[in-house]
């Protein structure tokens, strides 16, 4: 027990000895066990903070999410709002769309039959009617006025105005007259009074040798196809004159003559100037609605008074039929 130092406390318990030995290892225990204290205070305190994180964590995660919910909440009600708006224009567009169709359908239907609709001009049928035109007049507007069949003898009709496919091109086009069938060489006559406005070779529209033809009024007659032409530009030509001869000229499969009726650059359909007659004086009015018939009519009785009254017979009555 040498140098070996020793503590001796004595109180109303009694007297105890601690060696040096002893109270170094108590001391160390006490270190320790106030390390292992602190560290469990330390853990418990860390542990404490991160759940408070995690909890905070997890209400800013929510609160995120529901910021982000609302936001996408409103995205999707403004897309709605777009989508209806959206929907809304394009069925206007749609709806205008389908009017612009239907005007053009309608438009295109009446180029096709050559008339407007029946109620537009019916009152104009009545106009003219009223205008009592005298048997002079009639046969001055049936002279100046493109009338009856180009064609001294008639072979038939082989294609009408319309819609068509092409013979040579196969291509659908619209056909601005009539095809009147016949034999080379067939005499080809002017439909009314006028001045030839082109005789020749027409190269760019395929009509071949040609005959087109001045009218009172603004009216056009144009001869097709023709194998010979027997008129010259600038000659004034009598209704029922031989122009030209049939051909087979220009893009065509075979002889015919192509007639067409223009009124101030506006292709007619000839059928009703080819069947006007002074029997069927009348239906002219109704068919060819593109007309002004009632000032034009009205013009032509102005001038037929002014150069034979009707006070004079000769013109009004006389060569009924
Ligand atoms: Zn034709």
């Amino acid at each position: 027990m040498k140098n070996r130092f020793t503590i001796t406390i004595s109180d109303v318990h009694g007297v105890r000895h601690y060696t040096f030995n002893q109270l170094v290892k108590r001391f160390f225990w006490w270190v320790v066990m106030g390390l292992v204290i602190l560290a469990a205070i330390s853990l418990a305190l860390i542990w404490g903070l991160r759940q408070e994180v995690q909890l905070l964590q997890q209400k800013r995660a929510e609160a995120l999410a529901r910021y982000e919910q609302l936001l996408e909440q409103r995205a999707g009600e403004l897309s709605a709002y777009q989508a209806a708006t959206q929907k809304l224009q394009q069925e206007l567009d749609a709806k205008g769309q389908h009017l612009e169709n239907l005007d053009a359908a309608v438009a295109a239907l009446e180029a096709m039959l050559g008339a407007e609709p029946e109620d537009d001009t019916a009152p104009l049928a009545q106009r003219v009617e009223n205008l009592k035109l005298t048997m002079g007049e009639k046969r001055y507007l049936l002279q100046v006025i493109p009338s009856g069949r180009p064609v001294q003898t008639f072979k038939g009709v082989s294609s009408s105005f319309g819609w068509r496919k092409h013979p040579v091109t196969s291509k659908r086009e619209f056909h601005k007259g009539i095809d009147y069938r016949g034999k080379l060489g067939d005499k080809i006559i002017a439909t009314a009074d006028g001045v030839v406005e082109y005789a020749g070779y027409h190269k760019s529209s395929g009509y071949g040798n040609m005959v087109l033809i001045d009218h009172a009024f603004g009216f056009r007659t144009l001869y097709g196809h023709l194998k010979k032409v027997l008129v010259k530009n600038g000659q004034v030509v009598k209704k029922g004159d031989v122009i030209a001869l049939m051909g087979n000229t220009g893009l065509s499969t075979g002889p015919h003559l192509h007639y067409e009726i223009s009124f101030i650059q506006r292709s007619l359909n000839p059928a009703p100037f080819v069947a006007w007659d002074l029997k069927h004086y009348d239906a002219i009015f109704k068919k060819a609605r593109h007309v002004p018939w009632d000032s034009l009519v009205e013009r032509v009785k102005q001038y037929i008074q002014a150069v034979a009254p009707p006070s004079l017979p000769a013109m009004s009555t006389s060569r009924a039929n």
